[in-house]
């Protein structure tokens, strides 16, 4: 059996079909272009869809059903796209409502971190844990939640927005108007800015990563104060919800080892309790397509 996944980005969507066992039949992407109205980039979503149905001499009514995964705030309630930063075009959008202008399914719709947090509970890391938080360090950073072997969406489906958890109150403003937030100061973004003004010149936050290793003193520092903001999230997270496991994914936890040990000695040295000290701590499993695998989760997982 099949589902649609739908995961709705910035700059593109990606939809796939998804088989139970979450392997990934077919798929595509176009770019989420927000000049267009909504309504009619979703008539586009609708048509490639179908065509990726056709494609595999299959028909709608075989499938399961469509799940979308989009970035928060946004309000599962409703069905509405709320206000993410990098999708203006789509503010306060009744996607539910577009979509199923063009489909005879059920659509099941969440924010992506939790969608990706349920994709390594379905077939990535995460699958024997019954209490994990997944953690995703890239444009911003974002949080899924499982606890007592359910996700926890929250009242509107943005649990786990755990970017705005203010780190620092002295650094600078984020976009939510608070000051020295957790995704400010330590998402890829966060790196490459501050690398950038560290050298004058425009750095990524990969390169950051690169000069650190290859012995750049000045942005060793700047990349190790990084981590240590980045481990104090992570003890918030586990002094909240004692889960067993960590799994970390997103762009920036592609650097890997230096940025796994430095979180393991952080969370080993601060984490209060026990059990908390020793959470073990993991890169995600599901990196290309988790964002597919996770909106297509939503329709084969029960949470
Ligand atoms: P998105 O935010 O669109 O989901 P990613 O998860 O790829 O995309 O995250 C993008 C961020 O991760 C960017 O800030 C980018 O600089 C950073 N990034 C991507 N790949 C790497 C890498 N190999 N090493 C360090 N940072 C990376
Ligand atoms: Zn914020």
């Amino acid at each position: 059996s099949y589902a649609v996944g739908i995961d709705i980005g910035g700059t593109k969507t990606a939809i796939g079909l998804i088989d139970s066992a979450g392997v990934v039949l077919a798929k595509t992407s176009l770019p989420t272009d927000q000049s267009v109205q909504p309504d009619e980039m979703v008539d586009r979503i609708a048509k490639a869809v179908k065509e990726l149905i056709t494609a595999q001499n299959m028909k709608e009514s075989e499938l399961l059903g469509i799940g979308v995964g989009a970035p928060g705030p946004l309000n599962t309630k409703t069905g509405h796209i709320v206000k993410p930063p990098n999708l203006p075009g789509w503010w306060d959008f009744p996607i539910l409502k577009s979509l199923s202008r063009h489909f005879d399914l059920p659509i099941t719709f969440e924010n992506d971190a939790t969608a990706a947090a349920l994709a390594e509970k379905w077939v990535g890391a995460a699958q024997d844990a019954e209490h994990f938080v997944f953690i995703t360090i890239s444009t911003g950073i974002g949080a899924g939640i499982y606890t007592h072997g359910k996700l926890l969406t929250g009242a509107t489906g943005n649990a786990g927005d755990v970017g705005h958890f203010v780190i620092d109150p002295a650094g600078g403003k984020c976009v939510c108007g608070q000051s020295g937030c957790w995704e400010y100061l330590a998402s890829g973004t966060a790196i490459a800015r501050q690398a950038s003004t560290l050298l004058g010149r425009e750095v990524s936050s990969k390169e950051a990563f690169d000069l650190a290793a290859t012995g750049d003193v000045a942005i060793k520092e700047l990349v190790d104060g990084v981590f240590r903001y980045i481990g104090i999230g992570c003890v918030t997270l586990i002094n909240t919800f004692d889960p067993e496991l960590l799994v970390i994914g997103g762009g920036v936890s592609q650097v890997g080892a230096p940025l796994f040990d430095a979180i393991r000695d952080y969370v080993s040295e601060h984490a209060l309790n026990p059990s908390g000290r020793n959470t073990t701590i993991v890169p995600a499993a599901l990196q290309q397509d988790a964002g597919l695998i996770g909106a297509a989760a939503l329709v084969h997982m029960t949470y």
